[in-house]
């Protein structure tokens, strides 16, 4: 059974996407994931501005 994208609001910074979504405990939270090929970058925030920074300094490891 496919599960459906709990995603919204996603936004594409760079190679880097940046998508809220609720936690099993229902609160936002707020994850940033690389999409370039072997880079494997992904994080949690609390907060939509920490992803947003994270995703806008994030570099590529080689
Ligand atoms: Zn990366």
């Amino acid at each position: 059974m496919p599960r459906p994208s709990r995603f919204r609001d996603v936004l594409r910074i760079g190679p880097v996407k940046v998508g809220t979504y609720f936690d099993r405990r229902g609160r936002d939270r707020h994850a940033a994931a690389c999409t370039a090929p072997g880079c494997g970058f992904s994080a949690d925030y609390p907060d939509r501005s920490a992803a947003e920074l994270a995703a806008r300094t994030h570099q590529c490891r080689p």
